[in-house]
């Protein structure tokens, strides 16, 4: 935040299209030259070992002849290329005219058009790219980048690199394409997958989406670690029937289990089907109110002392909602940032009508509506995160730090929302300015000390949390 990288932030790289077909063109050119082959087998090889050039090398050199076997190259045929050949029968189409026809290096021939429309079938139909096959039964030989370019149509060979470039990313596991819509981009992050427990891969593309390498969520989910984002996300996704029940206002009959819904405020409560008459809140019997053993908030006391089952998933419930809701509310509250920006926007028209204030002094309301967006992703994730955390002290001193950015958020918040008062403006600039460096300042100390004792091992989940 404010520009200071975080802790623990990791290293990566952006790359462009070109950049990842020149860093295939590059191991290609040292498989060629370590092992003398043709640059088609070369490509084909690296591609069988989805680019992994050392394991292939040492493959290779223990058994040169079985490799090139097991990875479709004939390596002593020449390089296919288009032929008329008089007296030519293809035995696909049957055509027997004098025509372009094409074969691999087994020698097994088909005339051009039937080539190309098996090429094109495999790569526009099947998006299959690296191993397409010879067309002959049971003949392994793959067709490589060069005889692709001689039999099909420009938009089919497009598409071809296209489907070759992104197996190259997806084969290594240190790349992600950007999951940006359109984007072209890839991320190279030498971050490894079992250390997402304690490391949060963020990263940004060039095109400026931010997401997080180890798991592809759009945003950036600090402080919560991958493995927690995952099973809270589950959670909340298995749960949605329950939470959205809660706020639709409907319960079970503990009787018959139907549902009943409440209309009014009344908290008598009588079910349609089985006429158990029971009271909302704490659904003990209604015929037990008003007499002098009966507690209505029994539900709490009931949570500590009994053990039968139902109340302590109710108890669980409730624990869960408690975050959820919190979790929601800032997931809501970010989505009305939109209005608040637009609000916003016309705040520093405003501004600048009534005041001596330049454009750029007037950045204070877009900095803070900025910074309020971030934050709240922020706090949005350490409930998620403080929903598996084990009570104790640490967990208490990260509640602690979460309730402080918590207020400072709110506050912030409510700045913004103040009504424009012309003499008031060099005031509201100078608290806006102060209490967005606060809140960032507050949101840095929580990520930096959350993300610090991922490595410290000070949290202490309730379930395991493996990947
Ligand atoms: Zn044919
Ligand atoms: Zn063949
Ligand atoms: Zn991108
Ligand atoms: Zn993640
Ligand atoms: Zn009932
Ligand atoms: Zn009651």
């Amino acid at each position: 935040m404010g520009g200071e990288e975080l802790y623990g932030q990791v290293e990566y790289r952006v790359l462009s299209l070109e950049q990842i077909e020149e860093e295939q063109r590059r191991n290609i050119a040292y498989v060629e030259d370590m092992l003398k082959l043709k640059p088609e087998s070369a490509a084909v090889l690296l591609r069988y070992f989805a680019w992994k050039k050392e394991k292939l090398v040492e493959t290779y050199m223990e058994d040169a002849e079985g490799t090139l076997a097991r990875a479709g190259i004939h390596e002593g045929g020449a390089q296919p290329r288009l032929k008329r050949v008089r007296g030519f029968t293809c035995e696909v189409c049957y055509n027997d005219e004098t025509q372009e026809t094409l074969a691999l290096s087994c020698d097994h021939r088909y005339c051009k058009d039937c080539y190309s429309q098996y090429l094109t079938s495999k790569i526009m139909g099947e998006s299959e790219s690296r191993r397409i096959e010879c067309m002959a039964k049971d003949c392994n030989v793959i067709v490589d980048e060069r005889t692709v370019e001689l039999v099909v149509e420009p938009n089919v060979l497009q598409r071809y690199r296209t489907l070759l470039n992104r197996t190259y990313v997806d084969d290594n596991p240190r790349m992600r394409w950007c999951p940006a819509p359109n984007c072209e981009y890839a991320i190279h992050c030498a971050v490894a997958m079992r250390s997402l427990d304690v490391i949060v891969p963020t990263v940004q593309c060039a095109c400026g989406h931010v997401f997080c390498f180890g798991c592809s969520l759009d945003g950036d989910h600090r402080p919560c670690c991958c493995p927690i984002v995952k099973r809270w996300l589950q959670k909340c996704k298995d749960d949605s029937e329950t939470s959205n029940w809660i706020s639709a206002n409907t319960k079970e009959c503990t009787k018959c289990h139907s549902t009943i819904e409440k209309n009014g405020g009344c908290n008598h409560m009588t079910c349609k089907k089985c006429k158990w008459e029971f009271c909302w809140v704490c659904m003990g019997p209604w015929s037990e109110h008003g007499t002098a053993w009966y507690n209505c908030s029994r539900y709490e006391e009931k949570a500590d002392t009994s053990k039968d089952a139902q109340s302590k998933s109710r108890a669980q419930l409730e624990r869960y909602l408690h975050y959820y809701n919190r979790f929601a509310n800032h997931e809501q509250s970010i989505k009305l940032e939109a209005d608040l920006y637009a609000r916003t926007e016309k705040k520093m028209d405003e501004l600048q009508e009534q005041s001596t204030l330049s454009w750029i002094e007037v950045q204070f309301l877009a900095k803070a509506v900025e910074t309020l967006g971030r934050v709240r992703t922020v706090l949005k994730w350490t409930y998620a995160m403080a929903f598996y955390l084990e009570k104790n002290n640490q967990t208490q001193m990260f509640e602690d730090n979460q309730n402080d950015l918590e207020q400072a958020v709110e506050s912030l918040s409510e700045l913004l929302e103040r009504p424009l008062e012309e003499d008031k403006i060099a005031e509201l600039r100078q608290q806006t300015t102060d209490k967005t460096v606060y809140v960032a300042k507050r949101c840095k100390i929580l990520l930096d000390d959350t993300l610090r004792g991922y490595e410290e091992d000070r949290w202490i989940w309730q379930e395991p949390i493996r990947l």
